[in-house]
Order: C-alpha cells, then structure tokens, then sequence
C-alpha cells in the first residue's frame, strides 16, 4: 500500500541521461574532455558536415553491455539505431540518433532499501529499457547580446538513456531509486557520475490518481541534477497537480522545468508525442549485434557487483540483508568494512560501528570513508576491545572520539582517560554492598517480586564505579547477593 497525499495516489518514472565515460564520442574520434572551449571537441561528424558517416564507439556498447548485466536485464542479440527527427539550433542534424522500437538494453531491475517508519522495506522499481544515443550541442545565451552561441562540444557524446516503469510511489521512493541508479553506474565505471557537470541527469514523470483509477496524465519535469531538488520538484509538482486537479481542471501533458530559487516548475512546452519525431532506421548504421561471446567476456571482466557483494556479505559474515546494502553503498565503505570484520573477526559489531559512530562522524564533518582519521585496524581493535570486557560501550565511544581526534592508539587513549572497566571482583562487591547497605527499600521492593526494582540499585553501582563496571557482572553479582 502506498503513501497517498490528500487520498491521492503518487505515480512516477524516471528517464535518466547517464554520459558514458568514454574519451572519445559515440560516433566520431573527437575527445568527449568537460569544459574545454566554445566548438574545439567538435569534429566534422559531430558538425554534421555533408559526405561525413557515423561510425559506432565499441567502448560506448561494452558499456552498455555491462550496464544490461549490472541490473539484470537481457542484453539485446540486435537492437537498431534510429533517428529521432527535431528541429534545434545545436543539433545541426536535424535529427539525434537514438534507439527506439529495438533498444540495446531491456528490461531489468534496481532494487534499494527505504525507511518508512520505524521499518526499513525493499522496492524494487523496474526498468523498461536503457538505449543508446547522442547528446545534442549547447546553446549559450551568456555573453551574447541579442544573440546566441552554439557550442558543438557536447554533440555526440555517448549517453545511454534509462528508462523505468512507472513503478515509483513517492518522492522518497525517487530520489533512493536515483541514487542507487547512480551508485551503480559509478561502481562499474560506465559513468563518471558528476551531476553539476550534467554526467547523470534525470527526468520525472509526475503523474497522481485517486487509488485504483487508471493512470493519470503525467508532466515532465526535465534535468534534475541533484538529489535535493529532485524531491523538491517532485513535491511542488504532486502538490500542484492535486490543487489543478480539486479545482477542477485537468492536467495537461506537458516538459517542465524546475527552478531551484522559487521552487516551482514551469511548463517550457506541451509534450511531444512519439509520433512527432517521425523515428525511423538510420539507413547509415548497421543493427548493432552482440554474440553472446562478448556478453560472456564482459561478465568475466566486470568487478564484483554492489548486490552481489552485498549477498556475499549476507552469507560470510551472517550480516542482516539491510546492512549488506548499507555497506556496499560504495566500494571504499565496503572495502573498509572487510578489513574490520576480517581483523576483528565480530563481522556485525563491525558493521554496527561503521553504519553508527563512523557514518555519524563522518557526516558530521563532511568527510567521506577514504579521508576517516580512523583506520579499519584501528575500528578493528577497539571492537576487540570491547568483546574481551576490557571496557564497556559507553567507554568504547569516548575511545572512538580519542581515535577521531588523533590521540593515539586504542589502549593507550583507555590508559590515558582510565576507561578500563574493573574486572576486580573484590572491589566491585564493595561497591555493590555500599549500595545495597545505602537503599534497603529497592532491595526489599525486589524480594518482593519487583524485578524493576533492580534499576534503582543498578545505576547507582555504575556511578559509583565511574562507569568502569561490566554490567553484565554487576547483574551476576547482584542477583547472587539478592539470592
Ligand atoms: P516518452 O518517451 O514519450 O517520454 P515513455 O512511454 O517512454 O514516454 O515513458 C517515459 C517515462 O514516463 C517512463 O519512465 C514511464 O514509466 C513514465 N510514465 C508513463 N506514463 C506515466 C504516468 N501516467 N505517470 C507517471 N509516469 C509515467
Ligand atoms: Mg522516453
């Protein structure tokens, strides 16, 4: 059951641009380099000259391939290129070549986790397809008066183009969707990922129902290239939709887009229908084959997957699914994780450190796993530390703040600050007797059946330990003396 906002419904899928990181274009030699000048990246292919002929980027198809494998879809025998026919000024063209009824890649799944509640819960959203294609030129408005630039520098970059089912219920749901999309690409290497230089952008399509009608009619909102105004677009644009909607109007289809300093969308045009675009086989490119040779050898090449690893982690280290996926979030975390577990030999306190005190640490202060002032040997034997009884959680945590802050090894800061816990049962009882002596009415509420009792007598021993009692001993002791 999904989430309704004023008893409607949330419908989304998702159209997402990933550049491949390919050095040169996807169908000319010249280099794919981000910001280099105004019209020096592009050759006479990408200028459309007469006479020139697109010729295929086989790193760009090995990228694919390895996407189709990455999220478990078929990867196409033969899928054809097409062109997609429109006028603009930086598509010199007059078409972009796509694929469209034969994509490379069909079908699919990304699955991640979701917190919704108190519970954390697996979605699975599913992919319709992912093709290859061209990126079009850029127009420049900067810098011109009453004119425009065209800058051909972004013309025939290698995008493959994902594309879900509607299949995503809120814009929680999405934002997780784009970003375990992302971690993906990036984790195999087919895209470099930066979103400030449009690398990975994402449309939404934003559609809401009352439950059980069929699908409403959906608008675009258009290159979101960033998490945060991703699910603020997402949330302006339902709220919209529902007000249009009760007031008794109807939603158009339409392309918008998102301006991140009023927080709304804007409708830029109506939609275009596939129609429009007078697709049809472009006569220059052959089908695109791929043996299942290749298919095999990319498959044998490719680097563990991050659900693969996390399934690993799930069967040798008897992780919870959930933390497996935590930790395979990049494969640095997770890299840092193995050497923990494997040092420490206590794979699911290592794991609760790293998901805890480390990620709150390192959040904190804006730094990422590979810059932890921390090291995994150093997690490693803190966590030794505590499972021998040498010190207690709570005392475990200030020895962790002694690691961050670069105070030294792990037994010296337990040294320095006097965190061992007391394994010295002779003065533990001294203690325990003092309070029993100074609190008659616990020790009589307990023999009378009131096992709360035991709290009240509890913390006081703690305090009076300094915190360096084992509380498991203290309980032993306890109930000895209390018979
Ligand atoms: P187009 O190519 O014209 O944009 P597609 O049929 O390829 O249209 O769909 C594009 C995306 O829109 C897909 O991710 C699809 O799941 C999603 N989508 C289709 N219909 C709806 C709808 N009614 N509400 C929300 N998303 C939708
Ligand atoms: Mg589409």
């Amino acid at each position: 059951m999904s989430k309704l906002v004023q008893g409607y419904e949330v419908v989304i899928g998702f159209e997402t641009h990933a550049q491949l990181s390919t050095t040169s274009k996807i169908f000319s030699r010249a280099p794919t380099a981000f910001g280099a000048e105004a019209n020096t990246q592009a050759c006479a292919v990408d200028m459309a000259l007469p006479g020139t002929l697109p010729v295929m980027n086989i790193g760009a198809v090995e990228r694919a391939i390895e996407f189709g494998l990455a999220i478990n879809a078929h990867v196409a025998e033969r899928s054809i290129f097409a062109r997609k026919n429109y006028f603009y000024p930086d598509l010199p063209k007059g078409y972009q070549i796509s694929q469209f009824e034969i994509p490379v890649v069909q079908g699919g799944e990304v699955s991640f986790f979701l917190e919704e509640g108190k519970d954390t819960v697996r979605k699975t959203v599913r992919l319709e397809r992912a093709h290859l294609e061209e990126d079009a030129g850029k127009s420049l408005h900067e810098d011109f008066i009453g004119q425009s630039g065209i800058d051909l520098n972004r013309a025939g970059t290698p995008l493959l183009e994902i594309v879900t089912q509607p299949d995503i219920r809120s814009s929680e749901e999405a934002v997780a969707y784009a970003k375990e999309l992302h971690k993906i690409v990036t984790w195999i290497g087919i895209c470099d990922g930066n979103m400030q230089e449009g690398s990975f952008r994402c449309d939404a399509n934003v559609s809401v129902r009352k439950p059980g009608q069929p699908l409403g009619t959906r608008r675009e909102i258009k290159n979101l290239n960033s998490f945060k105004f991703m699910q603020q677009a997402i949330d302006y644009e339902v709220r919209w939709q529902i007000e249009q909607i009760e007031d008794g109007h109807t939603i158009q289809q339409a392309t918008v887009l998102f301006d991140p300093d009023t927080g709304e969308t804007r409708a830029m045009r109506t939609k275009e229908d596939a129609a429009d675009y007078r697709y049809f086989p472009d006569p220059d490119l052959p089908p695109l084959v791929i043996g299942r040779d290749w298919v095999e050898r990319v498959k044998s090449e490719m680097a563990e997957l991050p659900r693969v690893m996390a399934e690993r982690f799930v069967r040798d280290y008897a992780l919870p699914e959930y933390d497996a996926t935590q930790l395979t979030q990049s494969k640095a975390v997770a890299a840092y994780f193995e050497a923990t577990a494997k040092a420490c030999g206590q794979p699911k306190l290592a794991s609760n450190w790293i998901m805890g005190e480390v990620s709150r640490r390192l959040n904190a202060s804006e730094l990422t796993i590979e810059q932890t002032p921390v090291s995994s040997a150093q997690l490693a034997t803190l966590i030794g530390r505590i499972s021998d009884n040498t010190i207690s959680n709570s005392a475990a945590r200030q020895v962790f703040e002694g690691l961050w802050n670069q105070e030294g090894e792990v037994d010296a800061i337990i040294e320095a600050k006097g965190l061992k816990q007391m394994n010295d049962t002779g003065e533990l009882e001294k203690i325990i007797d003092e309070v029993l002596a100074t609190n008659p009415k616990n020790v009589e509420e307990f023999k009378a059946g009131n096992a709360k009792a035991l709290n009240g007598l509890v913390g006081p021993i703690m305090k009076a330990s300094k915190g360096k009692a084992n509380p498991g001993q203290v309980n032993a002791l306890l109930m000895k003396k209390l018979g």
